[in-house]
């Protein structure tokens, strides 16, 4: 019986465990249950390998189960389990498939994903949960290359990674116990988390997993909690404390705003071969119909757009306050909504007004043109004005053409993300000029403390 060796494995180990800790200096072993994204949510496929056996929770008991893809679906009385050849039955559940010599095989999401650890199949009256329960540095492993380029650590990075992957430890610690059936589910709402990869394609990658192992159960703590350990892509040069992203009371003493020389795509340290971000600086031009039009999904009217004005800025120059003026009305944008109202790169940016040249107005004669490239482009058809959009046709009249300015607004700005907490770009370049992980850590998170063994 597989359940009986598995209890008497555990047995061992914690007698183990006990025994030889003193001398063997052995980590604490932290495990983690991650909620998978299933496509259906009423059925998974999971390849089950000789060694791997499934245990019903709710007896105690082993389900039969032989070599080959098990399909488990929702049943009102519980999972049903069908086997290679034949149905094999009913089961109140949970189901857990214990871990074997090899990764699980499942086909949920995506066709054959590799998962480390234990599986956990549950259900409630609407669904069907998989649950992988692993050991918490092996979860960081498909976690880490999800957050940073893994080549990074073959090009002067490896202290990045490093410093990645205890923000990535500190977040899935304090983010813990956010689901009723597991800690961490495996999309943003958490932490995206991919497992191993796929059979012939692995995201697993041999310089994460050396920054995980290098740094093993290290997070980093305030007053003997775990931080709010935030990050981001660049920051233009100087990181944002949280109150002028969010919440003005949202006020934490390791989160302040600051210069960051080693993000500032100028590079006023002249530093050789300096890594600026592909998108440390970015330009975007809207007119003012679009504008119009993200206003209101956002929910707000004034009418037509007259004007925006940045009315006050952090010292950081990211903007504070931003006054929108129209037709019926003004209101202001503050913090966050500065950008994310108008899905801006960043909230450090400048605004210049302009007429823009994309504008027609067509007479008589209909001839029918194809509008590639003259998105929002106004012209006169025979139905009246109309807006372009994609490639459309037109039964346009070209005796008289004529430009019509419309209002455009082209905003210039530096970095990408909210800017608080650590620049992974900026975490890069100082780790290829020299900077151990913790260096970089205490740069950005200054006054946290580093804590071994997840903190306890
Ligand atoms: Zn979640």
């Amino acid at each position: 019986m597989k359940g009986r060796y598995f209890v008497l494995y555990i047995a061992v180990l914690i007698v183990l465990t006990a025994f030889f800790s003193p001398l063997s200096e052995a980590r604490e072993r932290k495990e983690v249950s991650v909620g998978i994204t299933l496509a259906d949510r009423k059925r998974v496929a999971i390849y089950l390998q000789d060694c791997n056996g499934i245990i019903n929770d709710n007896t105690g008991k082993a389900v039969e189960s032989s070599e080959g893809l098990h399909v488990f679906t929702w049943h009102e009385e519980g999972i049903k389990v069908t086997g290679p050849e034949a149905d094999i039955g009913v089961f109140r559940g949970p189901l857990t498939i214990l871990e074997g010599d090899n990764f699980h095989r499942v086909s949920g999401a995506v066709e054959g994903e590799l998962y480390r650890g234990i599986l956990r199949i549950d259900k409630d009256e609407k669904q069907l949960y998989l649950i992988n329960i692993l050991d918490l540095e092996e979860y960081l492993y498909g976690v880490l290359p999800r957050e940073m380029p893994p080549s990074w650590g073959s090009a002067g990075g490896m202290e990045a990674l490093k410093a990645q992957a205890v923000v990535a430890r500190t977040y899935a610690v304090s983010m813990s116990g956010r689901h009723e059936k597991y800690d961490l589910c495996d999309t943003v709402h958490c932490q995206v988390y991919g497992g191993v990869g796929k059979v012939l394609e692995k995201r697993e990658h041999e310089n994460t997993n050396r920054a995980v192992e290098a740094t093993r159960g290290q997070i980093l703590t305030f007053n003997g909690k775990p931080i709010e350990a935030f990050y981001h892509a660049t920051n233009g040069g100087y990181t944002e404390s949280p109150q002028n992203v969010w919440n003005p009371k949202a006020s934490y003493p390791y989160l302040v705003s600051k210069e960051d020389p080693f993000d500032d795509p100028t590079n006023p340290l002249r530093i050789r071969d300096f890594i600026v971000h592909n998108r440390a600086r970015w330009q975007k031009h809207l007119t003012a119909s679009t504008l119009e039009r993200l206003l209101q999904g956002a929910g707000f009217n004034v009418g037509r757009l007259s004007a925006l004005e940045v009315v006050s800025r952090y010292p950081s120059k990211r903007v504070k306050e931003l006054l929108v003026k129209g037709t019926e009305g003004q209101l202001s944008l503050f913090r966050e909504q500065t950008r994310t109202t108008f899905a801006l790169d960043s909230q450090m940016y400048y605004i210049q007004e302009g007429d823009s040249q994309k504008v027609w107005l067509l007479g008589r004669q209909a001839v029918p043109v194809a509008t590639d490239g003259l998105d929002e482009s106004k012209v006169v058809t025979a139905s009246g004005i109309k807006t372009l959009k994609g490639k459309s046709f037109f039964a346009l009249s070209a005796s008289s053409l004529e430009r019509v300015p419309q209002k455009y607004f082209l905003f210039t700005g530096w970095g990408w993300g909210h800017g608080v907490g650590m620049s992974q770009n900026g975490a890069y370049n100082r780790s290829r000029c020299g900077h151990c992980y913790e260096e970089i850590l205490d740069f950005y998170f200054s006054g946290a403390e580093l804590t071994d063994d997840y903190g306890r």
